[in-house]
């Protein structure tokens, strides 16, 4: 059954009942194309075989074709871009703001904010505005390279050496302006990152009772530092 309910009589008519038996809204007929006199429902189903059926080498044609005319295209797309700008403007804040896309967007959200990948990505929000919000730097991470950190850390405390509860810890405090990017993360377990909150790392760290002057050395090299240069705001 197609979605049309009102028939376009200067395309479509009805006629004779396909061999598949494709009645249109319970008319005991088939909706046909004037042109072509095929059964719609018919023609759908020959597009949708025929589109999985050509799919790979029509990508494979049409990304040949993009990367011959590349320059042509952009310039293209560029141009038609700058003649429709207001309109592409309108119809993208229509689309957003309506309250159906609000809600499926909210309701998206809340569902990926319950998988492991959603919990970090939520932390790394958490993160990065507050570090918008005290005008702090921010660069971009992955969770890759999150992960090969962790592991010159054998995947434990930096400070402690505990593996369990792992948590990121900004070096640099957020609220002293230390910036939200990889070159200021150091793994830590929870204790240890509650227990040193905004206080300068080295004289936090040399004066707990696990302080090791290996697992310092090591920090201090991950970060790229030395000990006279700890303090220095790192851009990436
Ligand atoms: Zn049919
Ligand atoms: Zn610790």
């Amino acid at each position: 059954m197609t979605n049309i309910t009102e028939l376009d009589t200067n395309r479509f008519y009805l006629g004779r009942l396909c061999k598949y038996g494709h009645d249109w809204n319970f008319t005991g007929k088939s909706l046909r194309r004037k042109d072509y006199r095929v059964c719609t429902e018919c023609q759908l189903w020959h597009n949708r075989k025929s589109y999985w059926k050509h799919r790979n080498k029509n990508r494979e044609s049409a990304a040949a074709y993009y990367q011959q005319h590349r320059e042509e295209i952009r310039q293209k797309h560029a141009k038609h871009y700058q003649e429709h700008k207001e309109d592409y403007r309108r119809r993208q804040s229509k689309l957003l703001r309506t309250p159906q896309r609000k809600e499926s967007w909210r309701q998206y959200m809340s569902k990926f904010r319950q998988t492991p990948q959603g919990k970090v990505a939520a932390k790394r929000a958490k993160f990065r505005r507050r570090a918008y919000k005290l005008y702090n730097h921010h660069a971009h991470y992955s969770l890759h390279q999150i992960e090969s950190l962790k592991q010159r850390f054998d995947h434990a405390c930096a400070y402690c050496g505990a593996t369990i509860n792992l948590v990121l810890d900004h070096f640099i405090p957020v609220s002293k302006g230390g910036p939200d990017c990889l070159g200021n993360f150091i793994p830590a377990c929870h204790k240890c990152n509650t227990n040193k909150r905004d206080r300068d790392p080295m004289i936090w760290y040399k004066s707990q009772s696990f302080y090791s002057s290996k697992r310092w050395k090591l920090i201090l090299e991950v970060l790229g530092k030395t000990e006279s240069n700890y303090n220095q705001l790192p851009l990436f």
